[in-house]
């Protein structure tokens, strides 16, 4: 037996107990003739004592950090206790021990701070995943993973595996694929998703199908992204998306209580895409903090009425880049009226920079007497001025942020503003949990370089059923591509839904097309010719005409969501081993050549540029 206990377990309750642990040796002391010897497991650190006797024999092998050792003795009353660690009113006074496995000097010290550097620990990950950092994400990775599994073995959903050699699914990124050697010249492609399969599966009559499942994407990473990742993937047959909505707040919830004990009890709020666009900006919006956008120039999203909607011209300042902008958005940021030049400097460097791409930044300044101090004061009265404030809803004390320019990017720009205000006023707290769904997104997106329509989600998404009548009796072609957005298909909208935690989006779905004739309409509007859709899909149309249930799903980003769950900007630090931001394993170096003999067995010559 190796081991009676582990070094997380012993209290003074063990006070004369005679055990044995094994662990690694964390930190070595040497007082005089005794050494302390901190020995680590998974569990914690217990504090080893060496006397005299034992310490000769410490002198003739002396231990190492990370070294693999066996220890018995007695466990005994520390005379200097230490309150910070919870076996610290113990130590085990040694009687002997056994080297079991040296160890190498490790290239960093494993320890919660560090002095490793990123790409260091990533190359000694098994090192780097002894931290009590790693092991906490990896046990409440694991906690996340129980808790969605309880509840929906609860509910009646069913594990089924799906493979992973298989044909393109279509999430918007290429194939990872795999050259097959029985069928020289011929391709599997892993999964993007399970998606496919959820469905035929659905179609076999299994109506709760779950799947904690790897996903793989071969897109270029930014900073955050993995090309194998981890889903929580779900699909129900005979629902509708109320049905969906439901039973999947109802699981993100269990998860909070499950794994941070956290009550989530008020009810998720739900918003339209379009609405999320023109309050927040994106698809995604922190609602932990409101400072929502006033559209100054349309009145259907604004705060103003029509008679009071600013004019174009009134914004033809230079600091907003000369007039004539399709959209002026404003933000009131709360008490910070008072800000200096050096700081309002700093934020108008800050939408100037190439990221946010904005021409300037326009401030208006609500003082707590009532009066107003702008940027442009000279351009307009202070009624103006007052009603701009007013339009943006501030209060005494509020510093307003205005911004115009071309939609899309000003949209997108007043939302890293705001989420940048958020941030610096501390409004974007990390014990706080606040979960949104977002519906209605658009079922097509413009393709420019294409000038083609694709799925917004994937083609399996059903239109709502008010839009399909406009889908079928309208051609997919554009045929003018500075006006696509007067085209009909831009307008309709998707069953589909995304939940939002703390501005990250954690899951999607939809409720899906189930009918072959509205699938293969689907297929031809993302222009797909008939043998193009037979050949890439001929089987999930097959299917559809076996009976095939109305049915949908979602999948939640499961690495994403252990991150947000503890506390983490970024996925990487929740799973094992991960690849860097050039898709690269470097603890493996993969991925790397292959030999001579198995290129030619796959029968493949490479031709490299
Ligand atoms: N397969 C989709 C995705 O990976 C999720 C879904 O529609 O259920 O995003």
């Amino acid at each position: 037996m190796y081991r009676t206990h582990t070094c997380g377990e012993l209290r003074s309750t063990h006070i004369q107990q005679t055990v044995t642990l094994a662990g690694w040796v964390q930190t070595v002391r040497k007082f005089g003739a005794i050494t302390f010897v901190d020995l680590r497991d998974r569990y914690g650190i217990t504090q080893l004592l060496i006397g005299e006797e034992l310490n000769i024999l410490l002198d003739q092998n002396p231990l190492g950090r990370e070294f693999v050792i066996q220890a018995t003795g007695m466990v005994s009353e520390r005379s200097n206790k230490n309150p910070n660690m919870p076996t610290g009113d113990i130590e085990i006074a040694v009687q002997n021990f056994t080297i079991l496995n040296k160890s190498a000097v490790p290239p960093f010290t494993i320890q919660d701070d560090t002095d490793g550097g990123d790409d260091l620990r990533m190359k000694y990950r098994y090192l780097d995943l002894r931290r009590n950092t790693l092991k906490k994400n990896m046990e409440l990775r694991y906690a996340v993973n129980r808790a969605a599994r309880n509840y929906l073995h609860q509910k009646q959903f069913i594990d089924i595996e799906t493979p992973f050699l298989i044909k393109s699914t279509p999430e918007g990124a290429r194939d990872f694929v795999v050259p097959s050697r029985m069928n020289p010249g011929e391709f599997y492609a892993l999964p993007q998703s399970p998606q496919t399969f959820k469905q035929l599966l659905m179609v076999s009559g299994y109506d709760r199908y779950y799947q904690v499942v790897k996903c793989f994407r071969d897109e270029d990473l930014r900073a955050d992204r993995q090309p194998e990742f981890t889903q929580i993937d779900c699909e129900m047959a005979f629902i509708q998306q109320d049905d969906i909505l439901e039973m999947f707040e109802g699981m993100i919830k269990s998860i909070f209580k499950e794994v941070r004990n956290i009550d989530y009890t008020e009810p998720v709020e739900r918003m339209s895409w379009e609405d999320a666009m023109w309050t927040y900006g994106i698809d995604k919006p922190d609602i932990r903090f409101g400072m929502k956008l006033a559209n100054l120039k349309f009145p259907a999203h604004a705060f103003l009425n029509k008679e009071s909607a600013f004019k174009e011209d009134m914004f033809s300042i230079p600091a907003l880049g000369g007039g004539g902008a399709e959209t002026i958005l404003a933000i009131a940021v709360p008490g910070c009226s008072e800000y200096s030049r050096k700081q309002t400097d700093e934020l108008t460097e800050w939408v100037k920079r190439p990221q946010i791409g904005m021409k300037g930044l326009v401030f208006i300044k609500c003082n707590a007497d009532g009066t107003y101090k702008s940027t442009v004061d000279k351009f307009y009265n202070p009624e103006i001025i007052k009603s701009i404030a007013d339009a943006a809803g501030a209060e005494k004390g509020d510093l307003v942020l205005i911004l115009a320019g071309a939609e899309e990017r000003t949209r997108k720009a007043m939302s890293d503003l705001r989420l940048e205000m958020g941030k610096k006023l501390g409004l974007r707290k990390e014990n706080e949990f606040k979960l949104l769904w977002v519906l209605d997104f658009p079922l097509f997106e413009y393709d420019e370089e294409g000038n083609r329509w694709v799925a917004r989600h994937h083609p399996f998404t059903s239109p709502k059923p008010s839009d399909i009548e406009t889908m079928i009796n309208h051609d997919p072609q554009i045929a003018n591509a500075a006006e696509y957005l007067k085209h009909p298909y831009a307008n309709i909208k998707a069953n589909a839904y995304d939940m939002v935690l703390n501005g990250n989006e954690i899951g999607g779905g939809s409720i899906r097309i189930f009918q072959r004739d509205l699938q293969e309409k689907m297929f031809a509007a993302l222009g797909m010719s008939k043998e193009e859709q037979q050949h890439k899909f001929g089987f999930l149309l097959g299917a559809f005409e076996y009976g095939a249930p109305p049915h949908g799903g979602i999948a939640f980003g499961f690495d994403r969501l252990c991150a947000i769950l503890g506390g983490s900007e970024g996925i990487r630090d929740f799973i094992a081993f991960p690849k860097n931001n050039s898709g690269r394993d470097v603890m493996l170096d993969a991925p790397s050549s292959i030999d001579e003999t198995q290129l030619k067995e796959l029968q493949i010559k490479l031709n490299l540029q």
